[in-house]
């Protein structure tokens, strides 16, 4: 029987010898390595220590083939959706969007040709419409920034599968602690690692996971890109990974207990968390996810003043973008994440101006939610 989670990020990977023994993987911080029976060893070739032994970890965390750590959560997402299209091919992409994704699909990948239809990752009965005769991949999230909408990702396997598609999933949102995308089927799992993997807010990395054969292909990409992940970085990512499924827990926890205490609470006009039962696809994400992860967001009765306020007044989340770590955060999707969109756009996505994205930490959750009814009476 496979190990649990809870072990695999402590044990799975590791370099067995330990090198020199030692308990902790050293940081190489080395270019180049000396010429051996190996292939050559290079920084941008994703090859050396540091690298690798994330390389394998990460893979084994979601049922993945193979995998690769990255430099950003950007790189990932880019180098896998270049090695998979090539000029004249066609993607279909849900709809809602990490804003660096979908700036990059609109901009730099329509300049190379390479066409795009979005599609309502809702409405399976739809999908095949849009489908062309240079059709090659489609792509979604596992769970949406900022409304937190949970698509038919089982539906999205069997789609591809059925029209020979490669399917990608960015995974940030769910992570492996509650979704095992590369496991379930999808071919290609990418990863800001920044966020939950890591932990710490305090690097920048990514990770794509999946088929033997596109990990192939985005590493041979990855190496006319470059966009590696440094080796003082991989050590500080090994390390966050240790206690990864223990936050994970921790965050799941928070985020359903400030969810239900923030749905209940009368200045509180609308709680967005898939964990919620009035949440449109509560039923699909319970079967679906180990945990509804942790990340909400909440409409204040009183509109743009209240969030203001209440933001001014929370004690121990920080006001800042991003996500994953930690430390609890809040920001505002509109001024945020979602400031590159119109006004009308956001309303098109149904993203309020006062809506409140919380990025719930590893707090204690008695603490947070005292935070937020200071926050919220007054
Ligand atoms: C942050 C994020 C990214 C981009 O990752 P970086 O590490 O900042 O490059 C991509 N997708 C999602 C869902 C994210 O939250």
């Amino acid at each position: 029987m496979s190990q649990q989670l809870d072990t695999q990020v402590i044990h799975a990977g590791e370099d067995s010898p330990r090198i020199h023994g030692a308990v902790r993987v050293p940081i190489f911080q080395s270019a180049m390595f000396e010429h051996d029976d190996n292939p050559l060893r290079y920084i941008r070739y994703n090859n050396t220590p540091n690298q690798m032994v994330l390389n394998r970890k990460l893979a084994v965390l979601e049922g993945a083939e193979e995998a690769l750590v990255t430099g950003s959560g950007m790189t990932a997402i880019t180098g896998a959706l270049l090695s998979v299209l090539k000029p004249g091919d066609h993607l279909l992409i849900q709809d809602s969007l990490y804003g660096g994704t979908h700036s990059f699909v609109t901009t730099l990948m329509a300049d190379l040709d390479i066409g795009l239809t979005f599609i309502d990752a809702h409405a399976p009965d739809t999908w095949s419409e849009h489908l062309t005769p240079s059709t090659r991949a489609v792509y979604v999230e596992s769970i949406t920034n900022p409304l937190l909408h949970v698509c038919d990702l089982d539906g999205i396997i069997a789609f591809a599968r059925t029209h020979g598609l490669v399917s990608m999933i960015d995974n940030t949102f769910a992570t492996p602690f509650n979704y095992r995308a590369a496991e379930a089927g999808f071919d290609l799992s990418l990863h800001s690692a920044t966020k939950y993997l890591n932990g710490h807010s305090d690097i920048v990395a990514g990770a794509i996971l999946g088929r033997g054969e596109w990990i192939r292909k985005a590493g041979q990409t990855l190496k006319h890109l470059g966009g590696a992940l440094d080796p003082h970085a991989c050590f500080l990512l090994h390390r966050g990974l240790q206690t990864f499924a223990l936050r994970m827990r921790q965050q799941n926890r928070n985020a359903i207990e400030l969810a239900r205490f923030l749905a209940s609470h009368p200045a509180v006009e609308r709680t967005y968390y898939p964990g919620l039962p009035d949440h449109g696809q509560h039923t699909r994400a319970s079967r679906l996810f180990a945990g509804f992860g942790g990340m909400l967001a909440v409409e204040l009765k009183g509109k743009l003043a209240a969030a203001t306020a209440c933001i001014r007044k929370l004690k121990i989340p920080i006001y800042a973008p991003s996500l994953g770590g930690v430390e609890s955060l809040v920001t505002r999707p509109a001024i945020s994440s979602h400031a590159g969109m119109t006004p009308a756009e956001r309303a098109r996505a149904g993203i309020r101006d006062d809506l409140i994205r919380i990025s719930v930490g590893i707090e204690a959750s008695g603490d947070l939610k005292a935070d937020f009814a200071q926050a919220l009476d007054g």
